[in-house]
């Protein structure tokens, strides 16, 4: 068994704390990575608070890792000791769906198994994520990572990334769209940075006034403030697409009017309380919403890639351990610039 130091969320309510807990011993074709990094996602928060519903406490979360490989099983070929390793959103998949079999295994027909608060398939073993000193992995789920990028800026690319770069290749975003990114936090800083690096004319829709200089620092040609009615106004029926990031309650009809005809909105953000698709807003112009969820190993693997060719990596807070309960209130507050990532090694004091 290895062992494990990790931080938890017991309940709903109270703060996270630390946890102990022991993982298998490497199955043949598992790597164990010794965690380097972990990002902070708003979606720990939603678990973790079970905004969601249905957490299984404790919830270890944590799911943009990086680290260096440890030991290998038996039967690993493609990934060596020594060598640096990713692990994102999920670990396991049934791997023989129709989606599991196109490399999109997020979409897998059996459920995916999360990287946290979710179950070894076929098992009640729950799984556990990076907060926390090691985690094992099949290595089909584990991800190569380039050793000439800022290794904390490249742990968010393992969810904030790949959510955002996936919907942009899907519907080819480039040069000649316009396109607007709504909510400066740790998605949004990377669809900023993807629209842009991928040709396309990009807006910042933001309710925070503070963070207009930097939204221009990551590749964003404008700046509009959300809150003010005169600037949405002006905004009408402007934007091919709009990426919606909000980890808040909000409504979309306050936001479609600013989609062209055909426009697209694509939802990313999964606030606790569903928001209503109206039909009106929609008909009038022919806009649609869509949805995407993270994107698959494949997908990943060329995120990351891309990323270490442009040099691309998430502006990023490094924080202790320790400091991980404020990070979440100050996320609760939008106060983010623009990624949390926890330096493992504060495991260590
Ligand atoms: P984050 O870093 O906390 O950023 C969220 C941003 O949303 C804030 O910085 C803020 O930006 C804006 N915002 C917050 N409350 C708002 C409100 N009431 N009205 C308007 N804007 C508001 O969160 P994140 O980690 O980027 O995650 C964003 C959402 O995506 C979460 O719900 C998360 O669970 C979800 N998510 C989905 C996927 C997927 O696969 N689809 C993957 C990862 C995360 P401004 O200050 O600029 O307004
Ligand atoms: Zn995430
Ligand atoms: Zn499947």
């Amino acid at each position: 068994m290895i062992e494990v130091k990790a931080f938890a969320a017991y309940d709903a309510e109270t703060p996270l704390r630390p946890f102990e807990f022991e993982r298998k011993d490497l199955a043949p074709h598992q790597i164990q990575i010794e965690i380097l990094f972990s990002g902070v996602c708003h979606s720990d928060i939603h678990t973790a608070r079970s905004e969601w519903g249905g957490a299984n406490y404790p919830v270890v979360p944590g799911h943009e890792i990086v680290g260096r490989i440890v030991n290998v099983g038996s039967e690993v070929t493609a990934f060596k000791v020594g060598e640096l390793a990713g692990v994102g959103c999920f670990v396991d998949s049934c791997r023989h769906c129709a989606s599991c079999k196109e490399g999109e295994e997020q979409y897998c027909e059996e459920g995916m198994t999360g990287t946290y608060n979710s179950f070894e398939r076929g098992t009640d073993i729950p799984t556990y994520g990076g907060y926390s000193t090691s985690i094992s992995v099949d290595e089909k789920y584990a991800l190569h990572i380039s050793d000439n990028l800022d290794l904390a800026g490249v742990a968010p690319l393992l969810c904030a990334g790949i959510t955002t770069y996936s919907p942009l290749r899907h519907l080819n975003v480039g040069k000649g769209h316009k396109v607007a990114v709504l909510g400066l936090g740790g998605l949004g800083h990377m669809a900023v940075k993807f629209a842009a690096s991928f040709g396309a004319e990009v807006t910042m829709l933001s309710t925070s006034p503070s963070k207009e200089a930097d939204a221009k620092k990551l590749g964003a040609h404008n700046f509009a403030l959300t809150t003010d009615p005169e600037v949405m106004a002006s905004l009408a029926n402007s934007f091919d697409f709009i990426v919606n990031t909000i980890s808040a309650k909000h409504e979309y009809d306050t936001y479609l009017n600013l989609l062209n005809k055909n426009g697209t909105m694509i939802v990313l953000g999964v606030p606790e309380i569903p928001s209503v698709a109206p039909a009106m807003s929609l008909i009038w112009k022919r806009r649609s919403i869509m949805g995407s969820l993270i994107g698959g190993i494949k997908e990943t693997q060329e995120m990351l890639d891309y990323c270490a060719e442009h040099n691309i990596t998430s502006d990023v807070e490094v924080i202790n351990m320790q400091y991980i309960n404020e990070a979440y209130d100050r996320m609760e507050k939008s106060d983010v610039k623009y990624r949390f990532v926890i330096d493992m090694a504060s495991m260590k004091n």
